[in-house]
């Protein structure tokens, strides 16, 4: 398969290249040549496969041509080790529950699938260790970790911003050892990001080591999130409960969403489509209008959805031609204030005693307000209520419990390295750790 650039300003580029460079050389987000639709028979007979089974297949359509099936079907299955359930909240509400994975959030799906695909064709060339290096403000940064802990071939580095991720974040990369080198940076993110933009660009380095970065545009990361969907429906369709579903997602940078929308594209039957936004309403106005006008990101409790100029835009715009009706006519908006999102979470704990995180919240409320009677709703909460575990007690007015995997970290001994937010610092650290 090959992908070509949203801005069509760029060579083809083949799976394995996509993957190593993540963004096109014109700045443009990949996109693979064909999406191929799975036959009837698929669907038809769905609810009798296990998640496996249908990611399996998932995969088979988006990454057949590039990757041998045994080792396509058992990154799959290595990936997903934990399950996706959805559970029911509400009247006609299910909650597509993403965060049974390693670091409690959905990216786990993306990461682990990317780390297992890159070390295959790192295997396949034969070209020695590959280095990711990842700019964290605190989410991406454990799941990236953590995706590709112990994966062999692969180091990564984790740039945070000293003293401005929380502990529970933080333990989340600092406390893993192994090939995960943790670098704590006197400065805010944009510096950690400059340092890793700089890294890309510095010709020495780049002749000394292969650098990659892993960040959530990557197609290795955006597109495995099509499986979760794929699952969902089939066992609403289990349930008999699967006509006429809706599919709700808290929505930040629209990676997760566009994955849905893939998995449509290749004939999931859903019905429509529900984009949550928290205060930052960029997309919401968009379908509102037609018109696309990014701000700059407003700070909410639903922290991992402040984006003011969200990177898979582009994708949708791309996938229906930019036809702004067919847009609209498949997906719907809302947009939630902080004071909202938490008027939702007492709500919804006090008269189901489900715990919604504050991201889940945008997405639950969504479908209270929106699904019809003859409709399903399934909303994706896409992290741990326990992550935000302050903020989530407030609300409810409770003392949620912490998962042992996520108390597991917090036990764990940080292991970090600080530098200065100077460039030649951190060139002579990672210059120091080439492994020949
Ligand atoms: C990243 C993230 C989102 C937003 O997902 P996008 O793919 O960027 O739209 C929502 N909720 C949580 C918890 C996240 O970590």
């Amino acid at each position: 398969m090959k992908y070509y650039s949203t801005n069509k300003k760029a060579p083809l580029a083949t799976l394995h290249e996509a993957v190593v460079k993540g963004l096109a050389s014109d700045r443009g987000l990949y996109m693979p040549a064909q999406i191929k639709p799975l036959p009837k028979s698929f669907f038809d007979n769905i609810e009798k496969l296990t998640f496996q089974e249908i990611a399996c297949t998932v995969a088979d359509a988006f990454f057949g041509e590039d990757v041998e099936s045994s080792a396509l079907h058992h990154i799959v299955c290595d990936t997903l080790q934990f399950d996706c359930p959805v559970v029911p909240v509400d009247d006609n509400i299910w909650s597509l529950e993403l965060f049974h994975g390693p670091t409690l959030a959905f990216k786990d799906v993306g990461a682990r699938f990317m780390a297992r695909l890159l070390q295959y064709f790192i295997k396949k060339e034969g070209r020695g260790q590959v280095n990711v290096l990842v700019a964290t403000s605190g989410d991406t940064g454990s799941a990236v970790a953590n995706g590709f802990l112990g994966v062999d071939d692969i180091h990564v580095y984790v740039l945070y911003p000293k003293g401005k991720v929380s502990t529970i974040q933080e333990s989340q990369f600092t406390t893993l050892g192994r090939n995960i080198t943790a670098i704590e940076v006197d400065g805010v993110f944009d510096d950690c990001q400059s340092l890793v933009k700089n890294a890309f660009m510095d010709e020495e380095l780049n002749r000394h080591m292969m650098l990659t970065s892993a960040n959530s545009i990557n197609v290795a990361r955006f597109l495995p999130q099509a499986f979760y969907y794929f699952n969902a429906y089939a066992r609403m369709k289990e349930q008999g409960k699967a006509d006429q579903l809706v599919v709700c997602v808290p929505s930040g940078n629209f990676g997760n969403i566009t994955a849905a929308l893939f998995g449509h594209a290749m004939g999931l039957p859903i019905k429509r489509f529900i984009a949550a936004n928290n205060a930052n309403d960029i997309f919401f106005n968009y379908l509102l209008t037609g018109i696309y006008e990014p701000k700059a990101s407003r700070q909410t409790i639903a922290n991992a959805m402040d984006v003011g100029d969200p990177s898979n835009f582009a994708r949708i715009i791309d996938l229906y031609g930019g036809d702004h009706k067919r847009i609209t006519s498949l997906i719907s908006g809302a947009t939630y204030s902080d004071d909202m999102i938490r008027e939702t979470m007492a709500d919804c704990y006090c008269r189901t005693k489900y715990v919604l995180d504050p991201h889940g919240a945008c997405g639950y409320r969504a479908l209270r307000e929106g699904l019809k009677a003859d409709e399903y709703g399934v909303f994706c909460e896409t992290a741990h209520p326990a992550k935000f575990k302050e903020t989530v007690d407030a609300i409810i007015g409770a003392d949620i419990a912490i998962p042992d995997r996520l108390a597991e970290f917090m036990k764990g001994k940080k292991q970090s390295v600080e530098i200065s937010k100077d460039f030649n610092t951190f060139k002579q650290l990672l210059l120091t750790q080439i492994v020949h």
